[in-house]
């Protein structure tokens, strides 16, 4: 047994259930939401982020036969997938794409990300124009551009509200974190921002019209509570109704069920974060959540304790109400 890094938890006799993961294989087989709402022409350009070379050859061809511009930038140089608790796609290199259908655009998109790397005083106006020629909202884009750091881990900190374990509840829209699934692939410059859930809600309406199936799926994945240890390293509690610090929940997810990506599937990290968090709360299906703790109610009176060692930021995305329709 390694030791632990989020969750230490006590001995406890062996739970006699299995963990159930929730099950998003029709999710997995599609492409990214990003690429999808700019080849409906919802969007006028699309950054894919952390592709390997089939990925990228995929998108490079499927880009030239629908008259899209696409041009690749090598992600040597920029920072490492190490570092955003990924692993790099062994010995392969890997690639951020950019795309648009004004040739233009992809030009300035690519020169931008030159000049956010190389970092001095332009980097905040290039991130800004970048953010803007991609279609996010320009409330997020400002939020962005005026962080010292772009850091995932950190972006996540700045959502902590205070003196709460359990966040404001946010329109399901606004849940960000299933990666190539959510309608919102910007980071919102805040849990509650209108214009981000005022494009995530129009996004999965277009998403809707081109494939009821798929925007069906996407709409019953973002409902829950998301326990966030960093950008990958998150369990979703599905159908989850919060009573007090209390939540009783349905199902159970993690970055890895929504995508076999190799940066995010061949991750040690997020490896361990599966088997030391998702795997034991899929046993359950009630917890309790204190400043320091998680408590697991085991049935018949009896809880398992693991103390946190790395605290998440909780966040409650409500499912809809009978019948209503995004
Ligand atoms: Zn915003």
């Amino acid at each position: 047994m390694t030791t632990p890094t989020y969750i230490a938890w006590e001995q406890a006799e062996p739970p006699k259930n299995r963990p159930v993961l929730a099950d998003f294989d029709l999710l997995r087989k599609r492409e990214d939401v990003e690429w999808t709402l700019l080849t409906l022409g919802e969007k006028p350009a699309a950054k894919l982020e952390d592709l390997d070379q089939e990925h990228l050859a995929w998108y490079m061809a499927h880009a030239a036969a629908k008259g899209i511009f696409a041009k690749p930038v090598s992600q040597s140089g920029a920072p490492s997938p190490e570092v955003r608790g990924m692993a790099t796609a062994g010995r392969h290199e890997l690639f951020t794409l950019f795309l648009a259908w004004n040739e233009h655009a992809v030009d300035e998109l690519v020169r931008c990300e030159a000049t956010e790397r190389a970092g001095g005083p332009s980097r905040g106006l290039a991130q800004e124009r970048s953010g803007i020629l991609l279609g996010y909202p320009p409330c997020c884009v400002s939020f962005m551009s005026g962080l010292a750091r772009q850091e995932d881990d950190g972006i996540l900190q700045t959502y902590r509200s205070a003196g709460s374990s359990i966040a404001k509840s946010s329109h399901k829209v606004l849940n960000f974190l299933p990666p190539l699934v959510s309608p919102v692939t910007w980071f919102p410059c805040s849990l509650h921002c209108s214009a981000s859930e005022k494009k995530g809600t129009h996004y999965l309406a277009a998403l809707a019209r081109a494939d009821h199936e798929r925007a069906e799926k996407v709409r019953a994945v973002l409902p829950g509570v998301v326990l966030a240890f960093r950008r990958f390293c998150f369990v979703h509690l599905h159908g989850a109704h919060v009573h007090g610090a209390e939540l009783r929940y349905s199902g159970v997810s993690d970055a890895l069920s929504y995508t076999s990506l190799i940066p995010l599937s061949a991750s040690a990290e997020i490896k361990r974060f599966r088997a030391e968090v998702t795997h034991v709360l899929a046993q359950y299906r009630r917890v309790f959540l204190a400043s320091d703790a998680i408590v697991l109610h085991c049935g018949r009176g009896r809880t398992r304790t693991g103390k946190l060692l790395k605290t998440p930021l909780v966040l409650a995305f409500p499912g809809a109400r009978g019948g209503e329709l995004l």
